[in-house]
């Protein structure tokens, strides 16, 4: 084909319907999966890197200060603090970021309590132990105390 003519049939090609078969699946990771488990057994648990002794949450399988891996998975007391509040409009739910003391992180989650203020107290409600799924709904919100 001239050469012309190829860009004539360029030119006339402005658009064409196809599909792309794009597949794929996203893992939580191997700390992630470990929480959701944790979770869907109604705990709250973190890891800890035994050189800097920080504690993270979510968990993480590589400390973010020293690269190195973490082995180390401790069990957080259902006693967190609210350190940050939003809420979607006047009457819309409030959504709370938990954290827990000595450790980096937390949890951003609903709230069921008009009085939740910053630094309340404030303990995960699982969903019943038959209804959990092992995903963050396991945990159906934040009552503050
Ligand atoms: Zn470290």
């Amino acid at each position: 084909m001239p050469i012309q003519e190829r860009i004539d049939s360029v030119d006339r090609v402005r658009q064409w319907t196809d599909t792309i078969p794009l597949k794929y699946v996203y893992t939580a990771g191997v700390a992630g999966q470990l929480f959701f488990e944790w979770l869907k057994k109604g705990k709250i648990e973190g890891s800890r890197c035994d050189t800097c002794k920080v504690t993270y949450l979510p968990p993480r399988m590589y400390c973010p200060q020293c690269f190195l891996e973490v082995h180390s998975f401790v069990h957080l007391a259902n006693l967190g603090k609210v350190a940050a509040l939003t809420s979607l409009g006047d009457a819309g739910p409030k959504y709370a970021f938990v954290t827990y003391s000595g450790v980096r992180g937390g949890i951003l989650h609903r709230v069921f309590s008009g009085k939740a203020r910053m630094g309340a107290k404030a303990v995960a409600i699982f969903k019943p132990e038959r209804e959990r799924r092992g995903s963050i709904l396991d945990i159906v919100g934040f009552k503050i105390l």
